[in-house]
């Protein structure tokens, strides 16, 4: 061999040594972000962790701000606010009536005929609209000329047959957000939550803002009554099953309502009414616990939300926020490694990541996951490979994973309030006799997340048996009340004209 292909040969040998120690650095450094993404996950499991020791250490600090906040005004976070619903539907109630349900993302109208047995609950002419966007930081007026235009388009459709002349149309106002009651059908805002903006309505009466509206437009309907959405979650629940005590919704927001007795109600001493009790709104999308498993990513979404420092449960378990969090962590992977390919603008736009999405993700049962592919692909993250995208089917699964579980120890909270957890009858080794004399209690519960997210729900229903125990968990049950706000609203106005 002569010299020149000796230094070929030799130089062809460094070429193919080079290349083969650059895809071995490229392997090892595509290895070291893998294990850097893979240990963001587990820190993610491990901060979201929720064992039940931890969910019991939940439930009792939920008993407790109960009671400070019936206590005294301002003694809890949780405001513990009077409805003034003091008797809920029997089933006895007759006549046609109205609802109309503003929700954080959906408004909904429609109108029930009763006819006096509950087998004879006509719900009729459903409307569900998204609420426009724009009116969420607009002016009163804005806002509640649209919702009275609303109506008036409702009422026009249905013609003549459903209201005999000259009777006024009575109306339930469902509204979704908190309100410092004064009657039943009156209160004002204590402040706007779940994205909602306009200042200058704090402080003013939500149902006489309807009113003035819907007389500005000359509708002949009167607002009857003024509910919490929980509350009319409870009033469908109990117009069909007597036992029903407590109400959640697991929608855009969350919140939770429950039957008290009026003397537990220390701050309102003196509050009389014929049952001996009232509907209380807790108002708890507000608890805080330092036992609530907080991440970087919950305290980063609080500082950045409208609403900081502020509903700080309702952040790690409804639907407007749990999709923030799923995102903010796919974000932090993506900048810790190239795993998403190309970092995508999009992606970083808060809210864009929708909770619908999250589920749609976790709960395809595709062999190749497509629908992960296609939604991450219409984020502006395209070609992900099959372990990414089952990364982030984790992801998912571990962020509902903990809303569902907080979310049940929020329920067993109120059970332990209420005296329906069984709790001294477990622990103290009461008698078995005994434990059967607990209350069959029904909880009523609705929202879109909870109706829409099969694995939500399971999580939810799994971690109340484990916190309560097999034996009182056959008391407890969970029932989904579809609409359950709106329609139960006009039960309950129905009820107050009987
Ligand atoms: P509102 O909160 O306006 O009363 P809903 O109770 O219908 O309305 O809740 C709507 C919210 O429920 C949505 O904003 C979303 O967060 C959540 N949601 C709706 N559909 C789904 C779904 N398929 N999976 C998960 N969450 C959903
Ligand atoms: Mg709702």
């Amino acid at each position: 061999m002569g010299k020149v292909a000796v230094a070929f040969a030799a130089a062809a040998v460094v070429a193919a040594c080079s290349v083969a120690a650059v895809m071995v650095r490229r392997r090892v450094k595509s290895r070291r972000k893998w294990r850097s993404v893979v240990e963001i996950l587990k820190e993610l499991e491990e901060g979201c962790d929720t064992p039940v020791g931890r969910l019991r250490q939940v439930v009792d600090a939920m008993a407790v701000e109960m009671h400070a906040g019936l206590a005294s005004e301002g003694g809890s976070k949780l405001k513990m606010l009077l409805t003034f619903v003091h008797e809920l539907p029997k089933g006895t109630e007759k006549g046609t009536y109205y609802a109309l349900h503003l929700g954080g993302t959906y408004f909904r109208i429609l109108r029930v005929h009763l006819g006096g047995e509950r087998s004879y609950l006509d719900v009729q002419d459903v409307e569900r609209h998204p609420i426009p966007s724009h009116l969420m930081n607009s002016t009163s007026e804005v806002l509640f000329n649209f919702l009275a235009f609303s109506l008036e388009k409702f009422i026009e459709k249905e013609g003549n047959g459903s209201n005999s002349q000259g009777v006024k149309r009575e109306l339930a106002f469902t509204f979704s957000f908190p309100v410092k009651h004064s009657s039943i059908s009156s209160g004002v805002l204590i402040k706007w939550t779940k994205g909602f903006e306009i200042s200058e309505m704090v402080g003013k009466d939500i149902a006489e803002c309807l009113q003035v509206a819907l007389n500005r437009r000359g509708l002949d309907m009167h607002v009857a009554v003024l509910v919490n959405d929980t509350v009319g979650a409870l009033s469908l629940g109990y117009y069909h099953d007597p036992d029903t005590v407590v109400a959640v919704v697991f929608g855009t927001g969350s919140n939770a309502c429950y039957l008290e007795r009026t003397d537990a109600i220390i701050k309102s001493q003196g509050l009389l009414t014929t049952s001996g009790s009232m509907v209380v709104n807790m108002e708890w999308g507000n608890f805080w616990s330092s036992h609530l498993p907080r991440t970087s990513y919950d305290i980063d979404l609080d500082a950045e939300s409208s609403n900081s420092n502020d509903m700080g449960f309702e952040k790690m378990i409804s639907g407007m926020y749990l999709g923030d969090i799923v995102r903010r962590v796919i974000v932090r992977m993506s900048q810790e490694s190239d795993i998403f390919g190309p970092s995508s603008s999009l992606l970083s736009e808060p809210y864009v990541l929708r909770t619908n999405l999250v589920s749609a993700m976790h709960e395809d049962d595709t062999p190749e996951l497509q629908e992960v592919a296609r939604i991450l692909k219409d984020l502006g993250v395209s070609e992900v490979p099959l372990k990414v995208r089952k990364l982030v089917v984790k992801v998912c699964d571990v962020v509902t994973r903990r809303a569902g579980r907080l979310a049940a120890a929020g329920i067993a909270g109120i059970l332990k309030k209420i005296g329906r957890d069984g709790s001294g009858g477990i622990t103290s080794g009461r008698s078995r006799s005994e434990i059967q004399m607990q209350k069959r209690t029904v909880v009523a519960v609705e929202g879109g997340l909870y109706m829409n997210y099969s694995m939500f729900r399971e999580y939810m229903d799994e971690a109340l048996v484990e916190i309560l125990g097999e034996e009182v968990s056959q008391y407890v049950v969970v029932k989904a009340m579809e609409d359950g706000s709106s329609i139960g609203s006009a039960l309950l106005v129905a009820s107050l004209q009987s």
